[in-house]
């Protein structure tokens, strides 16, 4: 049975990475996967999953307005896909996450999606609000604070300062993220 998946993790925790290996797994064994990402964070280029170490791969873009089952069903036409595989999934629209889901339930195609859950507010980001509601299996993927426990927060930080205030969306800008335990994110510290 193919099930869609969500894949949620903090900042850095290698999210990317895994959707490239998990494709080129399925591509070892000559099958055929769909890897997209979405059109607003274009920090590596536009059309590209790439990984903090260097490692990149080509990917379908996901605007707004994407209908990703009509773009499925294209390329879907052409060549059969076995597996879609999303990228920051975490800026999806509502829409999409329904689309992807009709994926999994219409065409039998397994979907698993990446990305971060809450932004650095601790909101949910939209997509990942729709995938914790439609995904089969939400799994987490771990990463450590500088204190070795596990990370849950997202920090946004602006000259060496955690920021706790707005808006939830911003690329490119002089900001970074780390992830933080919740201790260390509610009293700001960086590290040792
Ligand atoms: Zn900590």
């Amino acid at each position: 049975m193919a099930q869609l998946y969500f894949r949620y993790s903090t900042m850095n925790a290698g999210k990317s990475i895994e959707v490239i290996k998990v494709a080129h797994n399925y591509e070892e064994r000559g099958k055929n996967v769909l890897v997209m990402t979405s059109a607003i964070d274009d920090r590596y280029g536009k059309g590209k999953v790439t990984s903090r170490i260097g490692v990149s791969r080509d990917a379908e873009l996901i605007h707004d307005d994407t209908n990703i089952m009509q773009l499925f069903l294209n390329k879907h036409k052409e060549k059969p896909i076995d597996c879609v595989l999303v990228d920051e999934c975490q800026f999806l629209k509502r829409h999409h996450v329904e689309e992807l889901a009709e994926i999994v339930d219409s065409c039998e195609v397994p979907v698993l999606c990446y990305g971060l859950k809450n932004d650095f507010r601790n909101e949910l980001f939209e997509g990942s609000y729709a995938l914790l509601v439609y995904a089969d299996k939400i799994e987490e993927i771990k990463t450590i604070c500088w204190c070795g426990k596990k990370a849950t927060m997202v920090a946004r930080i602006i000259d060496g300062k955690l920021v706790k205030t707005g808006e939830q969306i911003q690329v490119g800008g002089n900001e970074m993220y780390i992830s933080l335990c919740r201790k260390h994110y509610n009293d700001g510290r960086l590290g040792e």
